[in-house]
């Protein structure tokens, strides 16, 4: 195994970007400052703690591939690989849902959004599928409506043991894509069936700088 390739298989970081990395069998490593996130979720009492599901929601590092496989692989299929990884890390709880965003992914053609959404479960036979809409707005006053083909998966392994609340891993997909302008995203978001609810749920903002 070639040591210079080593990255972190809980963040994806690699050397000079972590200070110490552990390296564990295979191509496992850990890096210092998710050593201390472990350490922080095992000495967290709650059994379901923000950082807990933060870790585990955080999509798959996938240990690099020799350079000329990776580029080949990129001209099959060019919207694999982001070009740009953006860690965003802001949470809100409004009544009782939570909405953390995690990441904005840059590809060539389009953005994603990533995030995690802690609900009540819906009741059973529930007619509607549990949707966000969102709205953004950056600092040129370019603006993105909407969710072109995100997806949004229920995780229930994460969702605490006596099933008061769903957790939903989603992403949100907007083009064109960011322009060189844009140093800052107003983000809101839209719980549709929120509306319904009395008093109805107020659109989620964040505001955040790239
Ligand atoms: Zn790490």
């Amino acid at each position: 195994m070639d040591r210079s390739q080593a990255r972190c298989s809980f963040c994806g970081k690699r050397p000079p970007d972590v200070q110490r990395m552990v390296a564990g069998p295979g191509a496992a490593y850990i890096c210092d400052s998710c050593l201390k996130l472990c350490n922080d979720i095992l000495e967290d009492p709650s059994p379901f703690s923000a950082k807990a599901l933060e870790l585990a929601s955080r999509p798959p590092v996938v240990v690099a591939a020799p350079l000329e496989t990776r580029h080949r692989d990129l001209a099959e299929t060019p919207k694999l690989l982001p070009s740009r990884i953006i860690n965003i890390e802001l949470e809100q709880k409004q009544q009782d849902m939570t909405l953390m965003l995690q990441q904005l992914q840059v590809f060539e053609k389009h953005f994603e959004l990533h995030y995690i959404w802690i609900r009540p479960p819906l009741q059973a036979g529930f007619a509607f599928v549990p949707r966000l809409i969102f709205l953004l707005q950056d600092n040129t006053g370019y603006q993105w409506a909407g969710d072109r083909g995100g997806m949004l998966l229920a995780r229930s392994e994460l969702s605490s043991e006596s099933h008061q609340e769903a957790v939903y891993q989603g992403s949100a997909r907007f083009s064109p894509p960011l322009s060189t302008a844009t140093s800052a995203l107003s983000i809101h978001a839209i719980d549709p069936l929120g509306q319904l609810e009395n008093p109805p749920l107020q659109p989620w903002q964040f505001e955040i700088r790239l």
